[in-house]
């Protein structure tokens, strides 16, 4: 069984995550993505928009602002409701969330006198910024969700696209909420990448069920398709008493994390509240007829699904950890390695090959160490493939690629490398 400190500390080794600010002690709540982090992260996102906007026929894209007008919460009614119950322990004025009982009954076990805790109080989760240069300073907030920009944005879209109901408008872009107990590593983060899309349809129960079911179903095909395993992943749909008051149906995407089965996509019925909220309406361009639309929501976490991504991926065999990351979202998809990094030759041609799958692939080079070490280096990043140029590649231009799942090597003609790869990767 993987644990959240395998992942943490390969994380760390490889150059995937970072804690946020390190040199300077960090800061609690914010991660920094490294060179193998980010591209994984890239490949996730871009997966994701192609899937959602390019390959679709309604749904189209949009990319907000971070910071908008503060009316904006106001009607949203953030700036009241998106709070959190805390409660405090007497003991030591630390704060915690009232719904999160285990981290309580934890808490209580750092002290050895009884711990009182006070009435659950609320938070607000905005997080506040302040704009201008003159005092008083206009006060201004860092959304605390992406989906805003797109229901502000919904007239701009009609007035300026084809779009029309049904439709989506997707987006993917940072949020940011002031967590009084940030945790499990990026899963619970004070800064985070949000993927969603808002499917506005017709106003009526049947179109309501019907598209609600539609994207719960696409949403999780797609995650396996990602190569989670069916039994890693559940819905979960929300009870009567957890669910917010105007949604129709709400249900969760949830992994089975070492720390429990944990939320990482959430598909929601919205209804009309939404767009009411903002006093928008649609008009039919055929009938004329003027309403406000319901809206299915998809919101998916990018920093939770490439944590769960990574745990699933984390594989320890016995003589090596592999990432056995889908080809497509792998950091790196082929590495070069000259069998020696001594003999000129061998270098020179396998810089060629180098540089010419680096126009088609995200590639690496590796002279270090033994081929072994090397294999392994790149077993721990999740780089599908590594290619050796050897004495023979210099008498007959055929290279070994080696395969990270199986292990496995082949001899192949260098001049058929990049249709192999490419192969490869559409029937992954
Ligand atoms: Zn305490």
């Amino acid at each position: 069984m993987t644990t959240l400190d395998d992942i943490v500390s390969l994380c760390k080794r490889r150059g995937f995550i970072y804690p946020g600010s390190e040199i300077y002690g960090g800061i609690t709540g914010f991660w920094d993505y490294g060179p193998m982090g980010s591209q994984l992260k890239r490949n996730l996102k871009n997966l994701w928009w192609k899937h959602m906007i390019q390959l679709r026929d309604d749904v189209v894209g949009l990319d907000a602002a971070i910071i908008m007008n503060p009316a904006v919460w106001e009607a949203s009614g953030h700036t009241t409701a998106f709070a959190d119950p805390l409660v405090e322990c007497k003991v030591c004025h630390k704060r915690f969330r009232a719904d999160k009982e285990e981290e309580m009954i934890a808490h209580t076990k750092e002290h050895k006198e009884a711990v009182v805790w006070t009435e659950p109080k609320q938070f607000n989760l905005l997080t506040e910024a302040y704009l201008g240069v003159t005092e008083p300073k206009q006060k201004v907030y860092l959304r605390g969700e992406i989906t805003q920009g797109v229901f502000v944005n919904f007239q701009n879209v009609v007035d300026s696209t084809r779009v029309k109901i049904p439709f989506g408008i997707a987006q993917i872009g940072k949020a940011f909420r002031n967590e009084i107990t940030p945790g499990n590593f990026t899963f619970r983060s004070r800064e985070f990448e949000q993927m969603e899309m808002e499917f506005f349809i017709k106003p009526d129960e049947e179109s309501g069920k019907k598209w609600f079911d539609y994207w719960k179903e696409q949403r999780m095909t797609w995650y396996r398709s990602l190569g989670f395993k069916a039994e890693s992943l559940r819905f979960r749909d929300h009870r009567d008493d957890e669910r917010a008051f105007y949604a129709k149906f709400a249900t969760d995407i949830e992994y089975q994390a070492p720390f429990g089965w944990s939320e990482f996509e959430g598909i929601h019925h919205r209804g009309d509240w939404d767009l009411g909220k903002h006093k928008l309406t649609y008009k039919d361009p055929v009938t004329g007829e003027i309403f406000t639309p319901w809206v299915i929501e998809t919101s998916g976490g990018v920093d939770r699904a490439t944590l769960f991504l990574l745990l699933e991926a984390y594989t320890k065999e016995e003589k090596r950890i592999v990432l056995k990351l889908h080809p497509s979202l792998a950091p790196t998809t082929v590495a070069v390695f000259p069998l020696m990094p001594n003999k000129q030759e061998l270098v020179e041609k396998a810089k060629n090959v180098y540089h010419q799958l680096k126009t088609d692939y995200s590639t690496a080079w590796d002279d270090r160490g033994n081929i072994g070490k090397r294999y392994l280096a790149q077993d721990e990043t999740g780089t599908p493939f590594c290619v050796t140029i050897d004495f023979t590649t210099l008498e007959d231009d055929t290279v070994t690629i080696r395969f990270r799942d199986t292990a496995s090597q082949e001899r192949v003609p260098l001049q058929k490398l990049t249709e192999i790869i490419k192969t490869y990767m559409k029937e992954a």
